[in-house]
């Protein structure tokens, strides 16, 4: 008898204790869909951006947005919506993902990309890679096809001619204004973000910046969320450095017991501090909802080490929340009611 009683105090104690990753979708939920998509963040105010550059990169993110909307509508799956909608922004040449990426120290074209599949925590990332043109459809294969999650340089392309993706000529990713702002970063001899200023930098004058990674979290009809980031990294980055992106915790997170969670920012800031996973133990542990989840972690901690960047994030509900330290984020969302919003800084 008591050790039945035990048995039934064990069964109940699992059961409140393991969070539901794979929960139905409740009534109110059911056909109801919701996406975000981020462009980079950065200290935007001073870039001078004129209204039709302004434009070119709100049309782009209107692209993705449609990209990913359309499928979710149509009954796809988060992670479907998450790869299209990226692979929209990677062909762009405005963000630093795909074409358009920014350049290493020694003239090359890393890129590193994640996925995460919150219903069963399946992930799949690249990094450093030269040849392949859509990074985040790599790291979808990774996820699916193999038995490991993060593969790297040359490895990962030759993972990718045996699933059929092509190699494309390294010369596809080439950009003069990415080349540029390499040449002005090697005469300071600076890593930098993405964008810059073309005066030189110092204390009173620092550079412009804006980090250009692409990232994307949807909710899907089934109630499935999933993430995925891309990114070229930072300009004159060196001896291999990886960033956040590609690391499963740190710049890119799926869970449907939380949330699904895109970074942008400085990347050692973020893998520091472990930042979408960090948002997820908040929901977790502390029970926060995602809005004071995402403040406490990219307001308070990461502001609190002068982090600089922001993220996007979803929970199950469609809730949506955009945090950044910096002065802007180039970002854009549907919620479930179907609105759709996008803008490029703090207020707009
Ligand atoms: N997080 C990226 C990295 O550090 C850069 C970015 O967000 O633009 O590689």
């Amino acid at each position: 008898m008591k050790t039945l009683l035990s048995l039934i105090l064990l069964f109940l104690f699992c059961a409140c204790e393991t969070p539901e990753r794979k929960s139905p979708q409740s009534e109110n939920m059911k056909g109801k869909f919701a996406i975000a998509i981020h462009g980079g963040a950065g200290n935007l105010v001073k870039m001078k951006l004129t209204p039709e550059e302004e434009e070119s990169y709100k049309q782009a993110l209107d692209a993705a947005l449609n990209k990913g909307s359309s499928i979710l509508a149509n009954g796809g799956t988060s992670v479907e919506a998450v790869e299209a909608a990226i692979t929209s922004l990677e062909d762009c040449p405005l963000f630093n993902a795909g074409k358009g990426a920014v350049f290493t120290h020694d003239g090359h074209n890393d890129l590193d990309a994640a996925i995460m599949n919150g219903e069963n925590l399946e992930c799949g990332a690249v990094a450093g890679v030269r040849r392949i043109k859509n990074p985040i459809s790599l790291a979808r294969k990774v996820m699916e096809k193999s038995e490991f999650i993060l593969l790297q340089s040359e490895g990962a392309e030759e993972f990718a001619k045996e699933q059929g993706i092509e190699w494309i000529d390294t010369s596809y990713f080439f950009t003069q204004h990415r080349w540029e702002q390499l040449q002005e970063a090697i005469e300071d001899d600076k890593t930098e973000l993405d964008h810059s200023e073309k005066k030189k930098a110092s204390v009173d004058k620092p550079r412009e910046e804006k980090f250009g990674t692409v990232g994307c979290v949807a909710l899907d009809v089934h109630g499935n969320i999933a993430a995925g980031t891309s990114t070229g990294g930072l300009t004159n980055k060196r001896y291999g450095r990886i960033g956040d992106s590609p690391l499963i915790g740190s710049g890119t997170y799926a869970d449907n017991a939380t949330c699904a969670v895109s970074c942008t920012g400085k990347g050692e800031d973020f893998i520091r501090l472990n930042v979408a996973h960090d948002i997820a133990s908040m929901m977790r542990y502390a029970e926060l909802d995602i809005q004071s989840a995402c403040d406490s972690v990219v307001m308070k901690k990461l502001k609190d080490i002068k982090g600089r960047g922001g993220c996007i994030a979803i929970d199950q509900q469609g809730n949506i929340a955009m945090p950044f330290t910096t002065t802007g984020m180039f970002r854009g969302s549907v919620g479930i009611n179907g609105e759709k919003k996008i803008a490029l800084y703090e207020d707009k």
